[in-house]
């Protein structure tokens, strides 16, 4: 009987051994993860999780009696550190040395460093241990510095200032979030986060010194995708590990899923790398699919959400490449859409405040 080794136990990782049991596979599934946890969602993390709505349990995909039932068997606080294609293993730090008919890399990606010399504690964001780090931290400080003015340090602010802390976000750019949202949404959010007493400087990248005025430095400037046990296992890799649209890696019998993958993107007309639950969990089905023996190609459109405050905006498609746009709903109140077109054909949808919409 066939085995199924997956490497990372996140939301892509997690979801194709589910979507493997669902489609009714028969063989061995190992879900092995470098973290001590159970599997768990990682947006709550700068949102529910952060302002204590949220517990730890209430973060976990499944409980360990499903993984059980369903013979997921899990391989916790264990760091795959080689894959051995030739023969078909995985090695573990511990030394462990566990083999595979099928592979799949679903490591996800790393918080991108910054180099600062300050007094102050510096912090990121990326899973549940740097999440209770944060949280505890957040308590004892009442002057924080977010560096970076995208999703996550946004959501990290958000928070921050609900709690009544006085936080300041420095943002290079000349407006938040603007890698993907368009101006005007820059704008109602940093009113926003205005409103609720958060200093934003943009343009701005402060001195080590300045930044040793702070109790607390929070660091949210993006991501790197963890390739390097697939690049050392000689697989393709260029901004994540190169896959076909079924989620193949240039090894046929090795699968790369969610953050880590670089595929190409129909909606986007190019090669790239999301970081979105959606896309994890919709490649997972993609793979697991391909695993039992159906194509279906990966084709799905990709959306996202933030919920900062009372603004929660959902994206739909990829709004990078559009030749017109058109509003519909109130934008005074803060609840309207934004819909992109190219070639009269709509190619992405902003919802703020409008779910509606976005399901549409
Ligand atoms: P991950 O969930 O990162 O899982 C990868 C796992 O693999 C990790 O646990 C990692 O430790 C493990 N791993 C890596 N290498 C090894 C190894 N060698 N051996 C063993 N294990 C290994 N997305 C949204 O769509 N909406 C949101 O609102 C949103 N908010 C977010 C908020 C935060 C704070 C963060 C951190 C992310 C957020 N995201 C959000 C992004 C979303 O969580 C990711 O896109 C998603 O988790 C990707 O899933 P993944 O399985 O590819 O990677």
């Amino acid at each position: 009987m066939s085995s199924v080794v997956i490497i990372g136990a996140g939301h892509a990782g997690t979801q194709v051994a589910v979507s493997l049991r669902e489609m009714g596979f028969e063989g061995k599934i190992q879900l092995i993860a470098d973290e001590p946890h159970l599997p768990y969602q990682k947006p709550p993390l700068s949102k529910g999780f952060l302002n204590g709505k949220q517990t730890v349990e209430n973060l976990l995909f499944r409980n360990e009696k499903f993984y059980d039932d369903n013979q997921i068997e899990l391989v916790l606080g264990e760091e795959i550190v080689a894959i051995d294609v030739e023969n078909k293993i995985v090695k573990a730090e511990s030394d462990k040395s566990i083999p595979y008919d099928t592979l799949v890399l679903a490591t996800g990606a790393r918080n991108r460093k910054l180099s600062i010399e300050t007094k102050c504690e510096v912090l990121y964001l990326r899973d549940l241990t740097d999440a209770q780090r944060l949280k505890s931290a957040l308590e004892n400080a009442q002057n924080i510095a977010i560096i970076g003015g995208g999703f996550i340090g946004l959501e990290v602010a958000a928070s921050a200032a609900e709690a009544g802390k006085n936080v300041t976000v420095i943002e290079a750019q000349d407006r938040l979030m603007a890698r993907v949202l368009p101006p005007v949404l820059s704008e109602i959010f940093l009113t926003r986060h205005q409103e609720m007493g958060v200093k934003v400087l943009l343009n701005t990248k402060l001195s080590s010194e300045e930044l040793s005025a702070f109790d607390l430095i929070v660091v949210g400037i993006g991501v790197l995708p963890n390739q390097e046990l697939a690049a050392a296992a000689g697989l393709e890799c260029h901004n994540g590990i190169v896959v076909n649209e079924y989620q193949m890696t240039s090894n046929s019998v090795i699968y790369a899923i969610g953050d880590c993958a670089n595929h190409f993107n129909v909606f986007a007309d190019k090669r790239c790398r999301l970081e979105s639950v959606q896309n994890a969990v919709d490649q997972a089905k993609i793979a697991a699919s391909h695993i039992l023996g159906n194509a279906i190609p990966y084709h799905a459109v990709p959306w996202f959400w933030t919920n900062q405050y009372d603004l929660k905006l959902q994206m739909a498609g990829i709004n990078t490449d559009y030749d017109n746009y058109a509003f519909r709903g109130d934008l005074g109140a803060n609840r309207f859409s934004i819909f992109y077109y190219k070639n009269e054909k709509i190619v992405a949808a902003d919802s703020l405040n409008r779910p509606a919409d976005h399901l549409a």
